[in-house]
């Protein structure tokens, strides 16, 4: 079988946990599997919580991480930084980074290779005390290259041995298949959807077999889609209603846009059980309280375009991982599948199925990590928990040559949903009579490259042009089990390998 990555009786014992962590938009959370306990168990934070917000906050004294940093948000809204998921592997002038900075309170600035970089005002001492430890991170199935390169090294930075990364839905996946592995009887292989809206949206279809083949047939998804897209049109219609009602526009009050934004989504979560939430906020702007209320109906109208969407990408993922709606489960994970809007659409479109949200939907994540952790370093090696791996890569992958400085068409070479891990050689004839070429290495389903990521250009020198003119080129694409690339090229008449790094500008 292609691109099979079989987990099982890796390799033996390590000494020390192997922990699975969920790195979310909003909410992070971390979890180990317990040998002696014969079970995953989700570690705790200082505050006893299950869940970490993914904030950190610089103040005068300190470093402040999760709770603690989002708790004082509003009191130091430029020295707190949230939300880093959605910068994480882009560009400064990516146009989604530039319209997410509108948002931000706190400072972003282009640093070197065009990598985003935050600038905080730190005066006291940093402390960060890691234990190294293994891990598997999990990111969402629709990160590009980029964002899964920019996750690994973020995790080595923190002083973690990354042992994979693997797709969010695919480890929730895990956990369903265990989850349900007890309470009932596979006759056949299942085709389970997963759905997981939480600060950014991923869809996976895959097909899980009794004996703990996981075996995905296509993902979609968007990392600008979820809870803090939902907070925000809160946060735009208040903003609205100030101005209609003060005559002042808050926007450029860090401040109080920051205490507007805790307060939207707080209304938000109301508003997931109850039809009304007020948002009462004292001395929100030169010294003018706000108040207004707001109704669920106006909340699901504020919205409807971006849930309608994610039903979009639900069919979309159907059609490519060629099932029409022959799902035996809908799993739904993620904290904004607690909005009963998404749930019921998600419900009408699979024609009024009921929805599997009987697994713990914020820890789902970070425990299949944890199942996949524990049997990578070899701490689980049950044959109970036996799994075999089979994702695919979400964004086609190609090639396009640049000639006199203007690239043409992106060629594809790797096209989206293949299994992973994978290889894949393509044959290219360079110009005639041409001694070198310059090769551009894209990401995306556009042909037109400028609607693509770029994820990197190199150079060929010294090629032996044919009687014909032309040399003849194979460019190689290896995607390993992370979902990242390497790139090689060979010559073909003369044999020679060029190997060749992607330069990320
Ligand atoms: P991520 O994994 O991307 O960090 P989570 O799955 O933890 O995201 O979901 C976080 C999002 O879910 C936040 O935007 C949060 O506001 C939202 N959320 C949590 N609980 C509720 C609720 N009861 N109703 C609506 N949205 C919720
Ligand atoms: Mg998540």
């Amino acid at each position: 079988m292609e691109g099979e990555t079989k987990v099982k009786k890796m390799s033996k014992k390590v000494k020390g946990a192997a922990i699975g962590i969920d790195l979310g938009t909003t909410y992070s959370c971390a979890a180990v599997w317990f040998d002696k306990k014969n079970r995953v168990e989700v570690i705790f934070n200082e505050q006893g919580n299950n869940i970490t917000p993914s904030c950190v906050a610089f103040n005068d004294a300190e470093l402040l991480v999760g709770e603690g940093a989002k708790n004082q948000i509003a009191r130091n809204p430029t020295n707190t930084v949230f939300d880093v998921k959605r910068l994480i592997g882009c560009r400064f002038r990516d146009p989604q980074v530039q319209k997410d900075m509108e948002s931000w309170p706190f400072k972003i600035v282009e640093g070197p290779a065009e990598k985003p970089t935050v600038v905080v005002e730190l005066k006291g001492e940093e402390k960060i005390g890691q234990e190294v430890t293994d891990a598997v991170i999990t990111v969402p199935a629709y990160f590009n290259n980029n964002q899964r390169e920019a996750t690994k090294e973020a995790g080595t930075l923190a002083g973690l041995n990354v042992m994979r990364l693997i797709n969010e839905p695919t480890a929730a996946a895990i956990a369903y298949r265990l989850d349900h592995m007890a309470d009932q009887i596979w006759h056949s292989d299942k085709n389970v959807l997963v759905f997981d809206l939480g600060g950014g949206f991923d869809v996976s279809l895959l097909k899980i077999s009794k004996t703990g083949v996981i075996d995905v047939k296509a993902v979609g998804g968007e990392t600008h889609l979820g809870g803090e897209d939902f907070d925000m049109t809160l946060v735009d219609y208040c903003i609205k209603e100030f101005e209609k009602k003060h005559k002042e526009d808050i926007r450029k009050n860090p401040r109080a846009m920051g205490r507007l934004k805790v307060a939207c989504e707080k209304a938000k979560r109301d508003l997931s059980s109850a039809t009304f939430a007020p948002i009462e906020i004292d001395c929100l702007h030169e010294g003018i309280d706000f108040f207004t209320k707001i109704s669920r109906a106006k909340f699901e109208e504020l919205n409807s375009s971006y849930f309608e969407k994610c039903i979009k990408l639900v069919e979309k993922c159907l059609f490519d991982g060629e099932i029409k709606k022959h799902v035996d489960e809908v799993v739904v994970v993620g904290g904004s599948t607690r909005i009963p809007k998404v749930q019921r659409l998600v419900e009408e479109f699979f024609d009024g199925k009921t929805l599997c949200k009987n697994m713990n939907g914020e820890e789902a994540v970070a425990y299949g990590a944890a199942i996949l952790a524990a049997r990578l370093s070899g701490n689980d090696d049950s044959s109970e928990r036996d799994i075999v791996l089979l994702d695919v890569t979400p964004l086609s992958l190609g090639i396009a040559v640049e000639i006199n400085g203007v690239s043409g068409n992106m060629s594809v070479v790797v096209p989206r949903n293949t299994s992973i891990p994978t290889i894949k050689k393509e044959k290219y004839y360079s110009q005639i009579n041409k001694t070198s070429v310059s090769i551009s290495v894209y990401q995306g389903e556009s042909k037109k490259v400028k609607d693509n990521i770029l994820l990197g250009r190199f150079n060929l020198y010294g090629l032996t042009p044919g009687f014909n003119g032309e040399s003849d080129l194979e460019v190689c694409f290896n995607i390993d089990a992370n979902g990242i690339l390497q790139v090689s090229a060979e010559e073909i008449s003369t044999g020679q390998t060029k190997s060749i790094t992607i330069a990320k500008n």
